[in-house]
């Protein structure tokens, strides 16, 4: 995912872009949809400030119950390339501030919508908060069906 810096005007600008999950390098059992990409660039004398803000929907399994569901993830995230002779030494994709040089044409922000995108998964991931989960006896979805076990220990 690139700006043109070309395409940029002095000041402010405001535009939204649809990637392929493959575009991205996202792992493609997991996002099977398009991500919107809504950007900003404030664009000043050797300074492009951009925020990104990227939304798409993931394919996941949940944790407690197995099965397939869908959710809708999206986040920010903000960096501000800086006009340089050369890069700083220790600089990385990603962070805040990073260096575009004279003459260069474009500002890569693969690593800033990956950020924005995959930073909003949650760690726990649960086809919804109330998921009830399998009945660790009988392996019923208790989402679904109720629990088949022969004998209930706790029922008395
Ligand atoms: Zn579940
Ligand atoms: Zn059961």
């Amino acid at each position: 995912m690139k700006i043109r810096l070309a395409s940029l005007k002095d000041g402010h600008n405001r535009w939204q872009e649809s990637v392929s999950p493959d575009e991205l390098d996202l792992e493609p059992s997991v996002y099977r949809h398009d991500v919107t990409i809504d950007l900003t660039a404030d664009k000043r004398l050797g300074k492009v400030a951009v925020t990104i803000s990227a939304r798409s929907v993931g394919n996941f399994v949940c944790d407690r119950c197995g099965e397939d569901f869908q959710k809708e993830l999206g986040g920010d995230c903000s960096v501000v390339f800086v006009q340089r002779d050369r890069p700083l030494p220790d600089e990385m994709p990603g962070d805040d501030m990073r260096s575009f040089l004279v003459g260069q044409d474009e500002l890569d922000v693969t690593a800033e919508v990956l950020d924005a995108l995959l930073l909003s998964v949650p760690m726990k991931l649960l086809c919804s908060e109330d998921c009830r989960g399998l009945c660790p006896g009988c392996g019923a979805n208790l989402n679904l069906e109720p629990c088949r076990c022969p004998v209930h220990i706790d029922d008395h």
